[in-house]
């Protein structure tokens, strides 16, 4: 028989996560119940997790869930896993609007829905659009909504044609496909990640495309890799006025707000 204690003692990984997912209890209660011993279907079901992760499956794909921003969000490797550098968009995205305008917002590529789900969220009269490519991540998005957002299946623009906007977002793929460190994202979907041999493929749609879909002065507002930032200053160049530029928390650059003409 093995106790909590035992796993919190013993475990070569960082066990606290797969005890508290298995038996439901945040690590506080596990402290607090170490000696609670485990059923055998407890026991049977973090051994095989734990060997799940140690083949390398990220553990939000055993989870099931990310947090991100102030929301707990579903994920599956149908879609990305969400990363803290994205929650820099919110921040850029939240202070854009005075409290009173209601922003018609399109999230290209939008994956578990981190992005519009997370701004509906936080301003439930903004009018939020989402598209992605992949059924699939469409149907993870849907099940992430805590308010209505229209989510349409296509690439890019194409399930928007006709329709103007006053905020863009994307967190598009920008990984170069022969990036080296894509061996440690394996289990994460790859046409989420890579975009041609520079990683700029996707943002070269988005910015050429991009106005077609924007109000006059409506803002693009892009993630991108840490060495792309003085590429995609000047795809903008000519389409986009007040062009700034943001670093992440690693003090990487990692995103970029322009206006259109
Ligand atoms: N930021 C992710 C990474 O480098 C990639 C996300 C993306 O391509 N949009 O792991």
């Amino acid at each position: 028989m093995k106790t909590i204690q035992d796993y919190l003692e013993n475990g070569a990984i960082d066990i606290a996560p797969f005890l508290s997912l298995v038996l439901d209890k945040s690590s506080a209660e596990l402290i607090l119940n170490n000696n609670y011993q485990l059923t055998f279907d407890e026991k049977s079901c973090i051994d095989s997790l734990v060997l799940q992760r140690e083949k390398g499956v990220p553990f939000a794909y055993l989870s099931g869930s990310r947090g991100f921003y102030h929301l707990d969000f579903k994920v599956t490797p149908d879609t990305l896993i969400p990363r803290p550098e994205t929650e820099l968009l919110i921040d850029i995205a939240l202070e854009l609007s005075n409290a009173n305008k209601a922003l018609k917002v399109l999230d290209l590529g939008t994956g578990s829905g981190i992005i519009a789900v997370t701004l509906k969220d936080k301003n439930p009269h903004w009018q939020v659009s989402a598209t992605d490519f992949s059924n699939k991540a469409l149907e993870v998005a849907r099940s992430n909504a805590t308010t209505q957002i229209e989510f349409l299946q296509g690439s890019w623009f194409e399930p928007v044609t006709n329709q103007s906007f006053d905020l863009i977002i994307s967190n598009p793929p920008y990984i170069e496909e022969n990036d080296a460190h894509l061996d440690d994202l394996s289990f994460e979907p790859i046409c989420a990640l890579t975009a041609g041999k520079d990683g700029l493929d996707d943002i070269r749609i988005i910015v050429d495309q991009a106005p077609e879909y924007l109000e006059k002065n409506g803002f693009l507002l892009l993630e991108h890799g840490h060495d792309q930032q003085d590429r995609i200053v000047e795809l903008l160049k000519q389409k986009f006025n007040n062009i700034q530029t943001f670093k992440d928390y690693n003090s990487k650059d990692r995103a970029i707000l322009a206006q259109c003409k």
